[in-house]
C-alpha cells in the first residue's frame, strides 16, 4: 500500500500538522516485532481528539508494553477526506502511516453521539465494511469505549466489541487475551475464528459483544428483552472501574502537538467521578465512585509532565476540580514549586462560591480573563430538581467578590427544558443574569462599562444512567419558544445570549436513547452526506430527518417519549453499577424538589455502585483514606 500524507497531498490540505505526526514524544515502533496493534480512532479532527486526556492515557498504557504499540488516527476534514478519495488512498495512522485496517484492533473514543457518522466515514475510508457482520477473519477487530459506550445499542451493529467502563486495566486484558489466541494460533497452526475470538473477549470483565445479545421488540416497538444467545456470556455487563486510581500509571510522555488544540496545557487528572449527584449529568452517574490521586503523588506527576513536555500550564482536570479534598494545599504547593519557571496553574471548572473565586484569583494574579459559572437552572426551584446544590446568594457573592477584585468578564451556563421546566424559571435565568449586572454596578458606582455577562443556553437532552433518562425532551417549537421568551426578558445590553441549535439537540437525544435499530438511520445519515455533525458549517440536518424517513425510524418517538418504569431500557443489560432503582428514586425526589448531599463529604445515598463493584470512595485526607 503506498502511503498517503506525502508531501504533495499535504501541502494541499489546511493544517497539514493534523496529519503530519512526529510530534514530540510520540512512540514508533516496528509492526513486525509486536504482539498486539491498536489503532486508536478519534471519530473527531486531530485538535479536539489531542484534547482528550482518557485518549492519551490508552496510548501510553499500551506503549508502555514492549510488544503492544498504539498508534493514533483522527477523522480527515474534509479537505483531506477528499484527497484521500481522490487519489484511491485509504486512512493510516499518524505515526508510521500504515494504513489502519492493518492493526489488530481499530479503537474509536465515543466522546458524544453526534460523532457517529465520522466513525462510519472513518471505517469506509480505511476500507473496512461498515457492520460487524461483514467483517471477516482478514478484518482488524472494531471496538469502542467512552462515555457513549454506556448506551452503544445505536451503533452495536457496527462494533464487534465495547469496553464499559474505566478502559485501562481492560484495553490490557484484551491485548493479553488476543496475544494469547495468535500464539495458540500459531503452536497449533490452527486458525481460531473470529467468532471464537469474541467470545474469548467477551468474557473479560467489562467487555460487551453485541453480537452475543439478541433484542426482541413489541409490537408497540419497545423493547421486549435483551438476551444472551450463547451459554458463557452474562445477562449484564458491568462497568471497569479501577479501584486505587493513584497506583494507575499516568501518562508521563504525553505527545506534545504541533497546533493548537482545544486543552493546550498539562492535564493533571487529580479525581476521577463526581458524587453531587446533578440529575440530568450521565458523566456523575457513570464515572461514581469518587476517587482522589494523593496530594504527594500529583506533585510528582505534575512535576514530570512539565519537564517531559514543556507546558507552560497545567489544568486540574476532573468533573468538579474544586471538590478535590485538598484543593487549597494543592494549589499553593504547585504554585510553589512552578513560581520559578512561571508556569500558570488552572481550574477549568468552578463552584458558584467566594472560596472558588478566591482559588482563582490566586490562579490568575496577572490575567483576569474572566469566570464561568454554571447554575444550570434559573430559579432555586429547578436548581433543586436537578440537585444543582448552588443558590443565588452563592453565585451573587462571588461573582461581587470577582468584581471587586477587577473582573469584568462572566460567563453563565443554563439548560433550557429540563424536566418541570416553566415559563417562570425561564424569566428567573434573565433575573439572575440582572443581578449579576447588579452586582457589578453596585462595586463600580453604578456603572456597567466594560461589563460583559454571556448567558449560554444548551437544551436539556435526557442521558441513559441518570435519574432523568425516563423523561421525553421537548418539541423544537416549544425550545424555540421558551427561546424567546428568555430572550425577550433579557433587557440589559451588558448580557449577551448565546443558545444551542435545537436541530442538532433532537438528534443527539433521539441517538441517545435509541436501541438497535436505529443504526439504519446513521448509516443512511452518512450515506446523505453528514459528518462532523457536531461542526455547525458541516451540520446537514435536512439530510438526517430525510436518512430517519428513508429508513422508516421515527426519530420523534425516541426523543419525545418518556419512557415507563418498568419497561426495559434498550441499555438494560449494560450496568454502571448505579441501580435503577436508585435512579427512579431519584428522579421521584426530584418531582417534588428533594434534594440530596454529597455522599463524598455526607452520608452514602445508596446509589449503590460502592457495593455492587466492591469500591469506595477514596476522599485523601493528609494520607488518611476519609
Ligand atoms: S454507593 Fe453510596 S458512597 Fe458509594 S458512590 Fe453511591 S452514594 Fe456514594
Amino acid at each position: 500500500m503506498e502511503k498517503i500524507c506525502q508531501h504533495d497531498i499535504l501541502t494541499q490540505v489546511e493544517k497539514p500538522a493534523r496529519y503530519a505526526g512526529n510530534e514530540w514524544n510520540i512512540v514508533m515502533k516496528d509492526h513486525a516485532q509486536m504482539d498486539v496493534t491498536f489503532a486508536l480512532a478519534f471519530p473527531d479532527v486531530y485538535e479536539v481528539g489531542m484534547s482528550f486526556l482518557g485518549y492519551k492515557i490508552l496510548y501510553h498504557i499500551i506503549n508502555k508494553r514492549d510488544t503492544y504499540y498504539a498508534e493514533r488516527a483522527f477523522a480527515p476534514w474534509v479537505d483531506m477526506e477528499q484527497k484521500i478519495r481522490n487519489h484511491n488512498q485509504v486512512l493510516t495512522s499518524t505515526e508510521t502511516k500504515t494504513p489502519i485496517k492493518d492493526f489488530d484492533f481499530v479503537s474509536f473514543t465515543l466522546q458524544y453521539e453526534m460523532s457517529y457518522t465520522n466513525i462510519l466515514n472513518m471505517l469506509d475510508l480505511s476500507d473496512l465494511p461498515l457492520y460487524a457482520k461483514d467483517r471477516t477473519e482478514e478484518h482488524p477487530l472494531v471496538l469502542a469505549g467512552g462515555p457513549c459506550a454506556f448506551n452503544p445499542e445505536p451503533i452495536a451493529d457496527f462494533f464487534d466489541l465495547f469496553v464499559v467502563g474505566e478502559g485501562e486495566e481492560a484495553v490490557i486484558d484484551i491485548a493479553d487475551v488476543y496475544k494469547e489466541i495468535k500464539a495458540e494460533q500459531k503452536s497449533t497452526g490452527k486458525q481460531i475464528s473470529r467468532e471464537e475470538t469474541l467470545l474469548r473477549l467477551a468474557k473479560i470483565p467489562g467487555v460487551y459483544v453485541p453480537r452475543f445479545y439478541d433484542v426482541e421488540y413489541k409490537d408497540d416497538g419497545r423493547v421486549a428483552s435483551i438476551t444472551p444467545n450463547h451459554p458463557s456470556i452474562p445477562a449484564k455487563v458491568e462497568k471497569r472501574v479501577l479501584r486505587d486510581l493513584d497506583a494507575t500509571e499516568y501518562p508521563e510522555d504525553l505527545v506534545v502537538p504541533f497546533l493548537n488544540v482545544v486543552h493546550d496545557r498539562v492535564m493533571l487528572e487529580i479525581q476521577r467521578g463526581c458524587t453531587r449527584g446533578c440529575r440530568f449529568c450521565q458523566a456523575g452517574m457513570v464515572y461514581r465512585p469518587v476517587r482522589e490521586r494523593k496530594k504527594e503523588n500529583l506533585r510528582k506527576i505534575a512535576r514530570t509532565l512539565v519537564d517531559k513536555t514543556g507546558y507552560d500550564e497545567i489544568s486540574l482536570t476532573s468533573l468538579a476540580s474544586n471538590d478535590y479534598s485538598q484543593i487549597q494545599e494543592l494549589i499553593h504547593e504547585l504554585l510553589d514549586e512552578f513560581k520559578e519557571e512561571k508556569i500558570g496553574i488552572s481550574l477549568p471548572s468552578l463552584r458558584a462560591d467566594k472560596f472558588s473565586v478566591k482559588l482563582a484569583e490566586e490562579l490568575q494574579q496577572m490575567r483576569k480573563s474572566g469566570l464561568t459559572f454554571a447554575p444550570e437552572a434559573g430559579s432555586q426551584r429547578l436548581r433543586d430538581v436537578i440537585n444543582k446544590g448552588v443558590n443565588e446568594e452563592h453565585l451573587i457573592d462571588a461573582v461581587t467578590s470577582a468584581f471587586q477584585s477587577g473582573y469584568k468578564q462572566v460567563k453563565l451556563y443554563f439548560m433550557l427544558g429540563l424536566p418541570t421546566e416553566t415559563d417562570e424559571d425561564i424569566v428567573g435565568i434573565a433575573e439572575l443574569a440582572e443581578k449579576v449586572v447588579e452586582a457589578y454596578r453596585s462595586v463600580n458606582k453604578g456603572k456597567t462599562r466594560g461589563l460583559k455577562v454571556t448567558v449560554s443556553t444548551s437544551l436539556f437532552v435526557p442521558k441513559p444512567h441518570t435519574p432523568f433518562q425516563w423523561v421525553g425532551q421537548l418539541s423544537k417549537n416549544e425550545l424555540q419558544r421558551r427561546r424567546s421568551v428568555l430572550q425577550n426578558a433579557i433587557k440589559s445590553k451588558a448580557i449577551t445570549y448565546n443558545w444551542h441549535d435545537p436541530n442538532v439537540s433532537f438528534l443527539e437525544g433521539a441517538v441517545s436513547r435509541g436501541d438497535r435499530r436505529l443504526s439504519k438511520a446513521i448509516y443512511q445519515a452518512w450515506k446523505n452526506g453528514c459528518k462532523f455533525d457536531s461542526w455547525t458549517e458541516q451540520f446537514r440536518n435536512r439530510e438526517w430527518l430525510m436518512a430517519y424517513q428513508e429508513v422508516g425510524i421515527d426519530p420523534e418517538w425516541y426523543a419525545f417519549r418518556n419512557f415507563a418504569y418498568d419497561e426495559i431500557l434498550p441499555w438494560e443489560h449494560i450496568s454502571s453499577g448505579v441501580s435503577k432503582k436508585y435512579l427512579e428514586i431519584e428522579y421521584e425526589r426530584a418531582l417534588v424538589g428533594k434534594t440530596i448531599e454529597d455522599c463524598r463529604t455526607a452520608n452514602c445515598t445508596g446509589c449503590g455502585v460502592c457495593q455492587s463493584l466492591g469500591v469506595d470512595v477514596v476522599v485523601w485526607k493528609g494520607e488518611e483514606v476519609q
